[in-house]
This record gives C-alpha cells, sequence and structure tokens, in this order.
C-alpha cells in the first residue's frame, strides 16, 4: 500500500470519529481543572481510553491525575503528550478557571490520533503501540518531570504534541529554556532597629545583597539567560530588624547543563550575602526543574511533511527552531525519547493568544474543531511514518541512543522536587 493510499484511509478514519475528538475537546474544556486538581478530566479520558480498549495505568509518576493508556504491542511506541490543566483568573471577577492555553484541544488531538491508530491496527494497517500520555500540571509543576524521572518515557520511540497557538502560523521548531526554582531562607536576629541596632543580624540585608550579586553575575553569562528573583518575605516591621527572610529565584537558560553551573553561582550569591551581613543561609529546589527542549531537525522535517498533508498550507509551516523564551516540561520528555514539540496556528481571525481571555473561544467551537482536525491527522501521519519509514526508524535509534549518552553525562541530582502525597 502506497503512502497515499494509507493516509487516505486514516483522512476517512477522521471524518467517521470527527465528532469524537470534538467532544472531548468541549467536555475538558468545560471541566476546566487547575493543574494536580484535573481528577473529573483524567478520570474523564481514562474512561474514553478503557472503552476503545487501551490499557490503562494509572498513578504514572506517582501523580493521581497522570497516566499512561497503550494500545497494541512492540515498536514502534509511539507516544501523544496529552494535557488537560486550566489555567486561573478568567470570568467577569477573574475567579474562574479557563482552557485559555487550550490544553483541553491537547488532550482531543491525542485522543483522535489514538483512536485512528487504534483502527488501523485492528486492521493491520498500523504496527507498533499506541500511547496516550496523561500528563498534568503543565502550568504549574510540569506533571512530566515526574513521569520522566518515573521512567514512563523511557522506552518510547517518538514522542509528539501539538500545541494550540493563535494566528496563522505553526512552528514547528520550538524550543524551551531549561530552569530550576530556588529558594533562600535568610537566618540572622532580631533586635530594635532604632534602640538596638548594633545587637541586630540583619537577614533582609542578606538577601538583597543576594540580588546585588545576582545583578553583578548577569554580566557575565551567555545571552540566553534569564535569572529572575522575588522577595518573598522580607521581614515583618520596620523596627525589627528581620530576623528571617526569603527569596524565591527562577533560573534560566537554553541548556541543562549551563543551568546547573549557574545554579551554583546564584547559591554563592546567596552565601555571599549571608556572609556580609553574619547570617546564615539554606537553599531548596521547590519546583520541579525543566529541561530544555532538543529539537530534533530531522523530525522536524517529516512531521512538516505530515502537517502539509493533514492541510496545513505549506506558506504557515515554520520549521526553522525558534529562539527559546519560556518553559516546559515536554523539554523533560525529550531528554528521555525523541520529541517533537510544535504548536499549531488555528488562523483565528481575532488576532487573540494564548492565555488571553479572548482566545477562550478558540480552543473549542468551528476554529478549535477546524484546527484539530488537522492536528488529528498530521500526528496519525507521523505515527504511520515512524511505522513505514525504515530511514526513520533508524533516525529515530540514532536520536535515541545520543539522548541516553547525554543524558547520563548531565545526570545531577534528581529534577523531581514535587511529589504528591
Ligand atoms: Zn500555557
Ligand atoms: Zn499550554
Amino acid at each position: 500500500m502506497t503512502r497515499e493510499e494509507l493516509y487516505d484511509i486514516a483522512r476517512g478514519l477522521q471524518e467517521q470519529f470527527a465528532a469524537n475528538a470534538e467532544e472531548v475537546c468541549q467536555t475538558v474544556y468545560d471541566f476546566a481543572e487547575l493543574g494536580l486538581q484535573e481528577y473529573k478530566s483524567s478520570a474523564y479520558l481514562k474512561e474514553k481510553l478503557a472503552e476503545l480498549g487501551f490499557r490503562v495505568t494509572e498513578n504514572a509518576g506517582g501523580l493521581p491525575t497522570a497516566f499512561m493508556a497503550e494500545y497494541g504491542e512492540g515498536h514502534p511506541r509511539v507516544a501523544f503528550l496529552a494535557e488537560y490543566d486550566a489555567l486561573p483568573g478568567y470570568g467577569p471577577n477573574s475567579d474562574q478557571n479557563g482552557h485559555a492555553c487550550g490544553h483541553n484541544w491537547i488532550a482531543a488531538n491525542c485522543f483522535g490520533a489514538c483512536q485512528i491508530l487504534k483502527e488501523m491496527h485492528d486492521q493491520g494497517l498500523f504496527k507498533g503501540t499506541i500511547i496516550y500520555a496523561g500528563t498534568p500540571a503543565e502550568e504549574s509543576v510540569g506533571g512530566k518531570i515526574n513521569m520522566v524521572e518515573a521512567g514512563c518515557f523511557d522506552d518510547v520511540d517518538l514522542a509528539m504534541q501539538v500545541h494550540i497557538g493563535g494566528g496563522e502560523d505553526t512552528e514547528l521548531g520550538s524550543q524551551y529554556l531549561a530552569m530550576d526554582s530556588l529558594l533562600f531562607t535568610y537566618h540572622g536576629r532580631s533586635s530594635h532597629a532604632a534602640g538596638a541596632p548594633e545587637r541586630g543580624i540583619n537577614a533582609l540585608d542578606a538577601c538583597y545583597l543576594t540580588f546585588n550579586g545576582i545583578n553583578a553575575l548577569r554580566q557575565h553569562v551567555t545571552p540566553d539567560t534569564r535569572i529572575h528573583g522575588i522577595i518573598t518575605n522580607g521581614g515583618l516591621a520596620p523596627n525589627v530588624v528581620p530576623a528571617v527572610s526569603q527569596s524565591k529565584w527562577y533560573v534560566r537558560a537554553a541548556d541543562r547543563a549551563y543551568v546547573n553551573e549557574l545554579v551554583e553561582k546564584v547559591i554563592n550569591c546567596a552565601r555571599g550575602g549571608a556572609l556580609m551581613t553574619g547570617s546564615t543561609v539554606e537553599y531548596e529546589f521547590v519546583e520541579n526543574g525543566f529541561d530544555n527542549l532538543k529539537a530534533q531537525p530531522e523530525l522536524i522535517s517529516v512531521f512538516a511533511g505530515c502537517m502539509k498533508a493533514a492541510g496545513v498550507p505549506e506558506k504557515n509551516l515554520k520549521t526553522a527552531l525558534r529562539e527559546p523564551s519560556g518553559s516546559s516540561d515536554v523539554g523533560n520528555v525529550s531528554w528521555a525519547c525523541p520529541t517533537l514539540g510544535s504548536n499549531m496556528g488555528i488562523g483565528n481571525l481575532d488576532g487573540a493568544k494564548c492565555h488571553e481571555e479572548v482566545f477562550l473561544p478558540n480552543c473549542t467551537g468551528p476554529v478549535g474543531f477546524a484546527g484539530l482536525k488537522k492536528a488529528v491527522l498530521a500526528q496519525t501521519f507521523m505515527a504511520l511514518e515512524a511505522y513505514t519509514d525504515e530511514a526513520l526508524q533508524a533516525k529515530l535509534a540514532e536520536i535515541k541512543a545520543k539522548l541516553t549518552e547525554e543524558r547520563t553525562a548531565v545526570a545531577g541530582q534528581s529534577r523531581v522536587h514535587v511529589t504528591v502525597l
């Protein structure tokens, strides 16, 4: 069977099953649950997948709203990275949760691809394992990080995600910054700030001397570096020398190994602030450590063909690697297995972008559903390529071997700092 014949069968199944993916899109949109609270969303998705015959493993990575669902057997093992956490702060009183990042749409496009591939598997047109990875809390702690560290992606040959985006362009060269989060706690000694200042040890001084140290450090870092901090405890009253202070920091750069170096330097700035004031300082990593996304240009060019076949106009396909800015836990997956991160412009005419309240209606309904169809097909085609194209299989194996080497070389402390009891 030719590629076009195979693709045409997938197109027919997409039409046949479109209402199911749309229902998933709308249902998860209506649940609008925040990260790690996606109980209804994950239960619903697990049930839908179990109905299709997927084998569901709950509590993936120790997170109650994370799961892995598999169908089929053997290689290629292709994983679709579903998300379903919403964002807070929408509605007339800014007190409602909303899917303004369209993670409901991601949950749905993964479901659509899985349903088509399951059917093709049953018809003998796809061999391998179809994996729906239910990954919670992308917007907050980064649930994929727990799942990666628990080994959920160790035996995956290809992982992919199509995120929703505003505008016309579809970006296939998404990249993200690696990031660690640090909380410094300084301990000094209280005294009357006017009556007996000489008896005090000012923990707040230690804290802002850390800011000064880090501001000096900024001259001597690579341009991709981002270090940003806030004071979360600056004392209680001006007439009491602060005995305790705290600052919280995000340290980001384009490469995990470099973030590890930067973190050491940032910790030294805090040690310096403490030393100068006679305070003591302790630190902890308070959120999961995000890794940079390792973009794979050779996979991106294959995926571009799939996007085109799925109906994305060539002029809107951007395959060049983008300068990384934010961070995402898709990055951590990309260190465990060959990964495609992408952002599909759904052609909304209102100019709205993700996280804006006005973007909400695009994440479901006619505009969202038109994009959903393309995202479902593009991912289905990519999985079919991984099954039929031997050169691609060899490339995936080569990338996987290289990743294993690189991951070992940069291994340091565990990157998981979030546990759910
Ligand atoms: Zn977002
Ligand atoms: Zn998002």
